[in-house]
């Protein structure tokens, strides 16, 4: 049996592993994955394990996507412009490093919306995910505002941009609702409102139109107050579950070779998640 490995600090809250044992399962591939919880001083250690020929490959979540970077043998184009992965694959003990973040979010947003060339896109947020998703953006040609607590953040995710798209600015929290008032999408790349704290959202409500198309990166829970609160004012709403899935299934596809089973990804992450305590 191979293993595949979530390399991530916490890790005990994610569905994929429910998710790609069900992609495992179907296909009857003698697969398992496992969380692993890698403190970041144990990175080093714990990607060198990948390298045994008992491991198919790995997911990375927060907080090892960047530094990752540095400890693997092979980048892809996009992970390397991005500069973070979140999907490894072990070529016989050469560790290649993938990010499929970015594409995920991308197939999301242009299944409901279509072309995304020219839209006006707020981004909020200017951490891993919202690297991924700036870089995608820039590069079918979306005209974006990134806009972060931090804004100097912003301010620097915009100057390794800049050579792909001439259409950015970025700001701070407080530009959102001049930047909202001409905007075709608004994606949250921030934890704000995501399980526990339901209750929280990070754009007044009186900001949303329609019109808009809403992209909650957030899957957990999978209607956030900020999708809730998009649909009564009329805009269109995109949970974080898709890009979940459209991500995970690019890793199967990279560790197994094999055409991923979507609607069975789809379903054991939608079922997770409503079995999940708010
Ligand atoms: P990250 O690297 O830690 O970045 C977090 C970003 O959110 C930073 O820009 C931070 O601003 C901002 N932020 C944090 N708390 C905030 C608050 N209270 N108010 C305003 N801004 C706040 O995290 P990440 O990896 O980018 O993940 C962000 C979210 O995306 C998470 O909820 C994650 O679960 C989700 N995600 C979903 C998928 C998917 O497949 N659906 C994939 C990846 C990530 P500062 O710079 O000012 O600190």
């Amino acid at each position: 049996m191979r293993i595949c490995y979530l390399l991530g600090f916490p890790v005990s809250h994610s569905i994929s592993a429910v998710m790609q044992n069900a992609a495992f399962t179907a296909l009857g591939i003698d697969c398992v994955y496992r969380l692993r919880q890698v403190r970041p001083e144990d990175l080093a250690e714990a990607v060198n394990e990948l390298r045994s020929p008992s491991v198919l490959g790995a997911n990375a979540t927060i907080p090892h996507k960047v530094g990752l970077t540095s400890l693997l043998d092979e980048l892809d184009t996009f992970a390397q412009t991005v500069g973070a992965v979140n999907t490894i694959v072990n070529h016989g003990g050469w560790l290649k490093g993938h990010n499929t973040d970015g594409p995920a979010a991308l197939r999301a947003m242009r299944e409901a919306l279509g072309d995304l060339g020219g839209s006006r896109v707020v981004l909020l947020g200017a951490g891993g995910a919202a690297r991924s998703v700036a870089h995608v953006l820039t590069e079918n040609s979306a005209k974006l505002t990134i806009l972060n607590r931090d804004r100097e953040k912003a301010g620097k995710l915009v100057l390794q941009l800049r050579g792909a798209c001439a259409d950015l600015e970025s700001g701070g929290l407080d530009s959102l609702g001049k930047a909202l008032a001409t905007a075709d999408i608004l994606v949250n790349a921030t934890p704000v409102g995501m399980a526990p704290n339901i209750g929280a959202t990070p754009v007044d409500s009186r900001l949303l139109h329609e019109g808009l198309l809403v992209f909650d990166l957030v899957y957990n829970p999978m209607k956030t107050r900020l999708l809730a609160e998009a649909e009564m004012a009329g805009a269109k709403t995109l949970s974080g579950v898709e890009m979940l899935v459209y991500q995970g299934a690019e890793a199967f596809r990279l560790w197994t070779g094999r055409e991923p089973p979507e609607a069975v990804m789809m379903n054991a992450a939608r079922e997770a998640l409503r079995g999940r305590k708010p």
